[in-house]
C-alpha cells in the first residue's frame, strides 16, 4: 500500500558526506542540512503522492511536500505528463509563449474568486456569488524564484514611489535578497541568525523591522519615517516562524495605514497563495471568511511554490498602474533568462488545473485531523503547546499561548522539537527539520498515510515529553 521501495544505492550518511566535499554544507539550502534537529539528512531519490524514498530505500509519510509546491502530493500523474509533453515540445526558448499567459489568468481568476474551502467554507456551502468585489491581480509577470518576486516588488515599490525605506516584520521570510534578510524566518530563524553576513550598512539600514500584529508600532514608524517609507511587505499570513496568522483585521489596518502614507502594500503569498485556500490567504479574508478582512486589497502579490507545481516558477501581480512601471513599458527593470520556461509553465497550469474543490477539502480535512492528533498527542504526555492555523496550513510551538509575533516565538521550548521529528522520523514520518516551520499536507495524503502520521504521533509526543 505504500510507495515502493527503490534498490539501496548508498546509505544517507555516505551521501551526505560525499555531498559536503563539493557542496557548502553538503545542501544547496540551509534547512536541509538538519542543523537545528541533529543526525544526517535524508537524501532523497524519487517522491509518489504523499511518500518520499530515500537513497537506503526507505519511504516516510511526507509533511515537507518540497516546503509547499506538493499541494497534489508528488509526481502527480497530470502535471508530470503535462511535464514530459512541454519537455519534448523544448525545454525553453527565451521567447514567449501562449502558455504563460494562459497562467497567468489562470492565477488572476483565481486569486479573485471566492475559495472553494476552507475552515467554515465548504463548497457545498458557498452561495451563488462568485466573486469578491475587488480584483487585485491587473497584471502578472513570471519569474523563476519567490526571492526574485518580493526583490522585484520591493524595487517596484520604490520605483513607484521614489522613496527609500522598507518595512518589513520580524520573523517573515521574503527569500534571501539583501533588503529582505533582516530578523527574518525561515532558515533564519532555525540558525539563531538576526540577518546575513556580506549585506551592507547602507542597504540594512533601508529596512524598517516592526514587530508582527502590533499596529501601534506600525502607526509609530508611520508617523516618524512616513514620508521616506516606499513599501511593506508583510507575510499574507506569517508561516517562516511556524504558523502565526494576522490577528483580526491587521492586514486591513495595515493596508489601510500604508495608503494614507501614500506607500505600497505588498503582501507575500509566495507559501501561503493556492494553499492556504484556494484563493490564498487574501481570498479568505476578502470573502469574510476570516473576519474582519473585507474591504482591503494588496497592491502588489508575490506567488511562488504551487503556481509551480514543483518546478522554479513565482509570479508578481498587482495594481496595472504599478506593475506597467516594469520594462519594457517603465522604467524598472527586471528580467529572466528563464522566466516562463515553458516546462515550468506547464507544471504550473497542470497543477492549478488539478487543484480543485475536492484537493482543497481533502487538504483542509488532512490539516484538521493532524492539527487535532498533534494536540491530543501532546496534551496526552502534558507537553505544553499550541498549535496554530491559517487556513490548511499549521504548525506546533512548544509553549503555552499562541504566540504572536517573533519574540513570543522563540520564547518556546524549542529543545524538545529533535526528539519530536527524529522520533518520527525513525518511525517512518518526515516533517519539516525546523520548529519554525509550517507543516505541508497534500490531498495525495490518503487515509492510508494519514493513519501512519496518527500512529507516529503519539510516540514523537512521548520523546518531546522525555527531551
Ligand atoms: N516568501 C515566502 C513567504 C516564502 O515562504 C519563501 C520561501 N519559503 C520565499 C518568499 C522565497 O521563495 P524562494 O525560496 O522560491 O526564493
Amino acid at each position: 500500500t505504500t510507495h515502493p521501495t527503490t534498490k539501496p544505492t548508498l546509505t544517507n550518511a555516505e551521501a551526505f558526506a560525499r555531498a559536503r566535499n563539493s557542496i557548502p554544507g553538503g545542501v544547496n539550502s540551509p534547512v536541509r542540512a538538519f542543523g537545528s534537529v541533529g543526525g544526517t539528512p535524508r537524501f532523497l531519490v524519487s517522491a509518489r503522492g504523499p511518500y518520499v524514498t530515500d537513497v537506503e530505500g526507505r519511504d516516510y509519510v511526507d509533511l515537507v511536500g518540497s516546503w509547499g509546491p506538493a499541494l497534489l502530493g508528488h509526481t502527480h500523474p497530470a502535471v508530470v505528463e503535462a511535464v514530459q509533453q512541454a519537455a519534448a515540445r523544448g525545454l525553453s526558448f527565451g521567447a514567449s509563449t501562449p502558455g504563460e499567459t494562459e497562467l497567468a489568468e489562470i492565477i488572476r481568476a483565481r486569486y479573485s474568486a471566492k475559495p472553494f474551502t476552507g475552515p467554515g467554507c465548504r463548497s457545498d456551502e458557498r452561495d451563488d456569488d462568485d466573486t469578491p468585489p475587488i480584483r487585485p491581480l491587473e497584471r502578472v509577470r513570471l519569474v523563476s524564484t519567490g526571492t526574485e518576486a518580493t526583490m522585484t516588488a520591493i524595487r517596484l515599490a520604490r520605483g513607484f514611489t521614489g522613496r527609500d525605506l522598507l518595512v518589513k516584520f520580524a520573523g517573515h521570510y521574503h527569500g534571501h535578497s539583501d533588503s529582505l534578510l533582516a530578523e527574518a524566518g525561515s532558515g533564519l530563524a532555525t540558525l539563531s541568525m538576526p540577518g546575513s553576513a556580506g549585506i551592507t550598512e547602507a542597504t540594512a539600514a533601508q529596512t524598517l523591522v516592526l514587530p508582527y500584529n502590533d499596529l501601534d508600532a506600525v502607526r509609530a514608524a508611520f508617523a516618524q519615517h512616513g514620508d521616506r517609507i516606499g513599501g511593506v511587505i508583510v507575510e499574507a499570513a506569517a508561516a517562516n516562524m511556524g504558523v502565526v496568522p494576522p490577528s483580526r483585521g491587521f492586514n486591513r489596518a495595515l493596508s489601510h495605514l500604508t495608503h494614507e502614507i501614500g506607500a505600497v502594500l505588498i503582501v507575500d503569498e509566495v507559501l501561503t497563495g493556492f494553499r492556504a485556500s484556494s484563493a490564498g490567504w487574501w481570498g479568505l479574508e476578502a470573502s469574510n471568511i476570516v473576519p474582519d478582512g473585507m474591504g482591503w486589497s494588496p497592491d502588489l502579490v508575490t506567488f511562488g511554490k504551487v503556481i509551480g507545481g514543483g518546478l522554479p516558477l513565482a509570479a508578481l501581480g498587482g495594481r496595472a498602474d504599478i506593475l506597467d512601471r516594469l520594462a519594457p513599458l517603465g522604467p524598472v527593470y527586471q528580467a529572466g533568462t528563464l522566466s516562463g520556461n515553458p516546462v515550468a509553465v506547464a507544471a504550473g497550469i497542470a497543477t492549478m488545473r488539478a487543484a480543485d474543490a475536492a484537493v482543497y477539502e481533502r487538504v483542509a480535512y488532512v490539516a484538521d485531523t493532524l492539527a487535532a492528533a498533534l494536540s491530543e498527542a501532546l496534551a496526552a504526555e502534558g507537553v505544553a503547546h499550541s498549535i496554530q492555523r491559517a487556513g490548511t496550513l499549521f504548525s506546533v510551538a512548544f509553549r503555552e499561548g499562541a504566540p504572536r509575533n517573533y519574540d513570543e516565538v522563540r520564547q518556546q521550548d524549542a529543545f524538545r522539537y529533535p526528539a519530536f521529528f527524529h522520533a518520527a522520523l525513525d518511525a517512518g514520518v518526515s516533517l519539516p527539520p525546523s520548529v519554525f516551520e509550517a507543516w505541508f499536507v497534500s490531498a495525495a495524503h490518503d487515509d492510508t498515510a494519514v493513519n501512519r502520521i496518527l500512529e507516529v504521533l503519539p510516540v514523537a509526543a512521548r520523546a518531546a515529553a522525555a527531551a
